[in-house]
């Protein structure tokens, strides 16, 4: 499938973005600057998720005079979803610094395989909240449905939420505009296929194991179950 089968789906064609996920693939990358490019891929990817908060003008003194300015109406939420989503929370704070973060843990029930939250710390009143949903990869979609989920059940609309990964896959895709058509996504890119395991082809491994270290924090294993 190809980037014009989803409308609302934004894959990011910049040669910064191509060199840095180039990079990010690469086995050979250590933790370390696989944690820094997700920092980097992050801040390109939320220019263009950002481009149309709302602002309101307001007037600043420079040394020299009086300037009209932009500033952000409203405080942005970033909802990492654990553990990898964690990942991209930097790159969003450092063009963002005023956005509150509100984090979701999610499990894979083994008879269902639906995703199931296992930590929701969510505000309780998200209407007319922008929140960007981060997670690096867009996989089954199955976490990414269950998250837009939880957020419209407390208010937010379809219209304000941003779906933010680094490597998506058309099973994915499909799945999440499929329940949420109203979506917009945006991404670094629109890979091949899902293999057997659920992983992304090529994508990029195990991005969780590849931010914190293969078996870091993997707290649903402790009570049997898989972590998506
Ligand atoms: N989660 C990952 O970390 N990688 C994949 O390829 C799919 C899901």
């Amino acid at each position: 499938m190809e980037p014009r089968d989803f409308p609302n789906l934004t894959v990011l064609q910049h040669p910064l973005v191509h060199d840095k996920l180039g990079r990010l693939r690469d086995a050979a990358t250590s933790n370390k600057e696989f944690r820094e490019l997700c920092v980097e891929l992050g801040m390109l990817l939320a220019w263009p998720a950002t481009a149309d908060l709302e602002t309101a003008e307001t007037q600043v003194a420079s040394p020299v005079g009086w300037a009209t300015a932009k500033t952000l109406v409203r405080v942005p939420l970033l909802v990492p979803i654990l553990r990898a989503g964690l990942g991209l929370v930097p790159g969003f704070h450092a063009l963002m610094p005023q956005a509150h973060v509100a984090h979701v843990g999610m499990y894979r029930d083994p008879d269902t395989l639906r995703a199931v939250p296992y930590y929701v710390n969510l505000p309780d009143d998200l209407f007319g909240r922008r929140a960007f949903v981060l997670d690096p990869m867009l996989a089954t979609g199955a976490s990414a449905v269950a998250a837009v989920d939880l957020l419209l059940k407390r208010g937010a609309s379809i219209t304000d939420l941003r779906f933010i990964s680094l490597i998506a896959a058309p099973e994915g895709c499909a799945a999440l505009f499929a329940a949420h058509p109203g979506l917009n996504v945006y991404t670094c890119a629109l890979d091949r296929h899902l293999n057997n395991h659920g992983y992304i082809v090529p994508g990029l491994g195990d991005a969780g194991d590849r931010l914190f270290g293969r078996g870091a924090g993997r707290v649903p294993e402790t009570h049997g179950l898989r972590s998506t």
